[in-house]
């Protein structure tokens, strides 16, 4: 999926051609993997595009600047101002929107302190993340031989660029398997994430989900699915989740920014269920769509309208 190029970027507080937002080779991103970044999208309204969630993607991008300490120069009301900017300036009605904050050139010391952070602000329009087939029939995927890393290694509720070597890893594996994508177990066995979504099994009826000590990261879409849940008086519960857990789930589903919910149909060549999307899957699909494509009140406030 070669992204399609909008015409301006946000680069450090200015809007710069597409082309023209480069970075030096020498970068400590680039060797060391300090960059942290989001995935956020915007919806097209009739009204014009809202954004999903603005302020919690913000506060988590706060979040792992804090864990790598990296002094962000701007402030949460410039970055909201900048991403409206971005999208206004680029005429987008749908997007996604991918904030990065990163070490620049100083040093090749590890230690990056001396390097300048820099922040930038990408817009690309994005259609379905694993094809517009998966969203009706469901994906075949594939328990990963890599697992997630272990909590002591590096923090999962950052999303920071060097944790993404691992998410490249389980994806790569599965393309090359013939699967849409790839489950990770944690080092403890348990299941955990796909390389860029959160997971969620039916199993009796009830919603059970990996919990935030299995190695995930902290979802946004993963909490709008357990608040669309819990007001459908579905139970759910956070725990540790056995590999063989998967194989017997009635319905199992990925959520996330790209992938938004996504049903899977086999785990390993396992049929999950009936093989096709379910029907918690289908009424949690429903009501998630129902809101960000404006056929339902947003009645979480979930939704940022770009329009001045
Ligand atoms: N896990 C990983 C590893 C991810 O990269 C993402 C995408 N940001 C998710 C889960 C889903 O998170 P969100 O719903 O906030 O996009």
């Amino acid at each position: 999926m070669t992204m399609q190029k909008a015409e301006k970027i946000w680069f450090d507080g200015d809007l710069v051609p597409w082309d023209q937002a480069t970075v030096h080779v020498a970068a400590h991103a680039l060797h060391y993997g300090s960059s942290v970044f989001e995935g956020i999208r915007a919806y097209a309204l009739p009204e014009g595009p809202a954004i999903f969630r603005l302020e919690e993607h913000i506060d988590r991008l706060l979040t792992s600047c804090k864990i790598y300490k990296m002094d962000m120069p701007y402030t949460r009301q410039e970055i909201r101002q900048a991403i409206l900017e971005t999208i206004r300036v680029n005429g987008h009605r749908a997007c996604y929107i991918r904030p990065v904050v990163f070490r620049g050139c100083d040093t090749f010391s590890v230690v990056g302190y001396t390097c300048p952070v820099h922040t930038s602000i990408i817009t690309i329009e994005m259609g379905q993340y694993l094809g517009p087939e998966a969203v009706q029939k469901g994906v075949d995927v594939g328990v990963s031989s890599w697992n997630r890393m272990a909590p002591n290694t590096y923090p999962a509720a950052a999303k920071v660029g060097g944790q993404y070597i691992n998410s490249q890893l389980i994806a790569m594996e599965a393309a090359d398997r013939g699967y849409a994508e790839g489950i990770a177990l944690n080092v403890n066995g348990f299941v955990s994430e796909g390389s860029g979504e959160n997971i969620f099994l039916v199993q009796d009826g009830r919603l059970l989900t990996p919990s935030l000590g299995s190695s995930i990261l902290n979802g946004i879409t993963r909490k709008s699915v357990v608040t669309l849940a819990e007001e459908m008086g579905l139970e759910v519960c956070e725990e540790f989740i056995p590999r063989e857990v998967l194989y017997l789930a009635d319905e199992i589903f990925f959520c996330g920014t790209a992938a938004e919910i996504t049903p899977i149909r086999s785990v390993d060549g396992i049929v999950i269920g009936a093989g096709e999307r379910g029907p918690i899957t289908t009424q949690l699909m429903d009501a998630f769509f129902d809101i960000v494509q404006g056929r339902a009140l947003d009645r979480y406030g979930w939704l940022t309208p770009v329009a001045a």
